[in-house]
């Protein structure tokens, strides 16, 4: 046995009942009416073209099937394969490539490139708690990577041309949330820090100027010197920026080694799908199984038509 046999990444039904059972964990809901009552199951029956899971509802006599309503909906691939994506995806440290992706799955690049941003949709975690709420350490930092397209000549130095992530980490709960910005200064920073993180928090980072003002609005702010060849400091081991520094090398290495193509308009799911696993990483007891049980309660209400995702399949 391997996690890789489990039946429900290879046979329909049990796919199906797997995932109802996920997103139906208090039993099946119509989503014509919201009833949940009298709802029967239809055998399927591929012959008469009778789908997996197909499900009519006492109350309205509509039928529906789990993936309705979900980022599954408008898909015709199995669900054994969506299984098998959101398992590879929610395994893999930094991330799958689409071409890979299609490979394994044997669906075409663009399917595979399409199904690896809803997955990620469903990776996209909504409100969020203040970072810091107990009065916990919050590391911030910044990461500048790629180039922006349409920007003409390369131009030397300075981080005009690339793209911009700050990224938050608590660590107490050790959660990450990354936001791409478009333009890293004190006025965007400020605006980030202070929606995102509670103001009992403790702020560490370095000592770059765009946290000095922001960094008053909480219990506290340490810098370490990076220029000063500070990581650490040792009068106090708490202050450091060592966390978000972690974070930011896996992401840098998949970004170059998975994802070398990113456009700036999907950087934000890129984003999310690095803060989801490292949010939900086995260092705090979250097994690759798991993991992508999670993600598979993500699925609902996130709907992903081509348009929104950008027509043309890139990275
Ligand atoms: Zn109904």
């Amino acid at each position: 046995m391997s996690v890789l046999s489990k039946p429900y990444f290879h046979d329909e039904q049990a796919a199906f009942t797997f995932v109802e059972g996920i997103i139906w964990a208090n039993g099946p809901v119509c989503p014509h009416c919201g009833g949940v009552e009298r709802i029967t199951a239809i055998k399927p029956n591929p012959e008469k073209r009778v789908r997996f899971g197909l499900k009519k509802c006492g109350q309205c006599k509509g039928q529906f099937t789990v993936r309705m309503g979900t980022i599954f909906e408008e898909s015709k691939l199995p669900m054994t394969k969506w299984l098998q994506a959101i398992f590879l995806m929610c395994s893999s440290k930094k991330g799958v490539s689409a071409h890979q992706l299609g490979r394994t799955l044997e669906v075409t690049y663009k399917t595979a490139w399409f199904l690896a941003h809803r997955i990620r949709e469903a990776m996209r975690t909504g409100e969020l708690a203040p970072f810091g709420g107990q009065g916990g350490a919050v590391e911030a930092d910044e990461a500048y990577i790629g180039r922006k397209k349409n920007l003409g000549p390369h131009r030397s130095g300075g981080a005009a041309h690339k793209m911009k992530v700050l990224t938050l980490i608590d660590r107490e709960t050790g959660r990450a949330h990354t936001t791409v910005v478009d333009r890293m200064n004190q006025v965007t920073v400020a605006a980030i820090l202070t929606a995102n993180v509670a103001k009992e928090a403790r702020l560490m980072t370095d000592e770059s100027p765009l946290y000095k003002k922001v960094g008053k609005e909480f219990a506290g702010h340490d810098a370490v010197h990076h220029a000063r060849d500070e990581y650490v400091r040792y009068s106090d081991l708490t202050i450091t920026t060592n966390t978000v520094e972690g974070y930011f090398s896996i992401f840098k290495r998949g970004m170059k080694g998975v994802y070398q193509h990113c456009a700036e308009k999907h950087l934000h799911r890129y984003m999310a799908e690095y803060d989801f696993r490292y949010s939900n990483r086995v260092a705090l007891g979250i097994d690759d199984v798991e993991r992508a049980e999670i993600a598979l309660k993500g699925v609902v209400g996130k709907r992903l038509t081509y348009q929104r995702a950008g027509e043309r399949p890139q990275a």
